[in-house]
């Protein structure tokens, strides 16, 4: 008999999501995490009172009415939305591309006047097919709208040039014919009350952690724990890089704790000029609407990664694409582990997908309990 039937490899909301539904049908998990602390990317650190989104802006939004139940029974969420602006040469402009920023940028007051503008310009530069974020923000927007909010923001953030990032990235962001900042179109978006760490807490309640373990370092101590593994890290470490390494961009964040109640007056202010190092700045206190007398912003840069750094994103250019193949592929091969999340998966997910993606895994594993 093993102490634990799972051993859980990474404390974000995959694992511990994945770690909560096994504790209601009986089975046992310790969750194990490098870091000092659980929650994994969506972590927020008490700073004088404000929560601060330790590792990037996390704004809950989903369209899936069971995922926005499942988040709801742990936390009440705050009916934040996700308005931000960006400055692109000393002007600030609303997000996302919508009748306000057309008004902004050409003037424009009604949607058929932005159109006949998106349109001709779209036909002047855009194509049938588009293969790469370029070529489809063209197709899509423009070439206004991607001189002016896109391309610059874009190669800073990926370190790519657009025409060698895959187009999808830039259909996460809306294209709206009217007056409406909402980053979002989904259904149901908020901020938990008292941060993410409420979400976490939720989820682990009775279950073994363990946190300043490196698991790669204490690897058959720790495997000999349990009867299976999930494993949230890096696939590609996993396998120790033997079909080579994938790519990641990196962040740098730079915290700093200013005494005035309202620094920028939006929680998310973008900054599109490669001049400027960072691509956006961060006020904390505004997803949670606070009333402190002192605020607290981070600054946003993009890294260069290297391995031994945090890997925030995934960059699935078709080269990465097809070394991640391999590496899902062997992975198929090992029925006692079990590889999910963003690093395992090797793909840019948003928090509710990750969730729906730990259900539906963890669904597979509970079925396979009686066949
Ligand atoms: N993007 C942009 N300008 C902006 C914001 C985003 O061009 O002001 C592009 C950029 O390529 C980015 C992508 O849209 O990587 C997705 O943006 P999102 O805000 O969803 O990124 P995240 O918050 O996940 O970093």
């Amino acid at each position: 008999m093993k102490t634990y039937d799972y051993l859980i490899v990474g404390a974000g909301l995959f694992g511990c999501v994945f770690a909560h539904e096994l504790k209601k049908v009986g089975k046992s998990s310790l969750i194990i995490d490098k870091r000092s602390h659980l929650g994994g990317n969506v972590y927020c650190e008490d700073v004088r009172s404000i929560n601060v989104h330790k590792y990037g802006p996390h704004i809950f939004h989903t369209n899936d009415k069971a995922i926005w139940d499942y988040v709801n029974q742990f936390a009440t969420f705050n009916n934040y939305i996700n308005s931000p602006v960006s400055m692109s040469k000393g002007k600030l402009y609303n997000l996302p591309f919508n009748m306000n920023t057309f008004y902004q940028l050409w003037g424009v007051k009604t949607p058929k006047e932005a159109k006949a503008i998106i349109e001709e310009q779209a036909q002047k530069y855009g194509v049938k097919n588009p293969k790469n974020l370029e070529e489809q923000a063209l197709s899509l927007i423009g070439k206004d709208v991607y001189d002016t909010l896109i391309k610059e923001y874009t190669e800073k953030q990926w370190g790519t040039k657009a025409t060698e990032l895959p187009a999808f990235i830039i259909k996460r962001l809306p294209v709206r014919y009217t007056f409406d900042n909402n980053y979002f179109n989904d259904k149901y978006q908020g901020i938990p009350e008292g941060g993410y760490n409420a979400i976490i807490d939720g989820l682990i309640k009775d279950i073994d952690t363990k946190t300043n373990v490196d698991y790669f370092e204490n690897k058959a101590e720790l495997d000999a724990l349990a009867d299976k593994v999930v494993f949230t890290g890096k696939i590609d470490e996993f396998f120790n890089y033997e079909f080579g390494n994938l790519e990641y961009r990196s962040l740098k964040f730079e915290s700093e704790i200013l005494e005035e109640e309202n620094h920028q007056g939006s929680a998310i202010v973008n900054y599109n000029d490669s001049t400027v190092p960072y691509t956006r700045i961060i006020e904390h206190k505004h997803f949670e609407f606070g009333k402190q007398n002192h605020t607290v912003i981070t600054r946003e840069y993009p890294q260069k990664w290297t391995r031994g750094m945090e890997a925030y994103y995934p960059i699935n250019n078709e080269k990465n694409q097809a070394v991640y193949k391999k590496y899902k592929d062997k992975a198929s091969t090992l029925p006692n582990i079990i590889f999910g999340g963003r690093l395992a998966e090797y793909r840019y997910y948003d928090m509710h997908q990750i969730i729906g993606s730990s259900l539906s895994k963890v669904k597979k594993e509970i079925e396979s309990f009686n066949s």
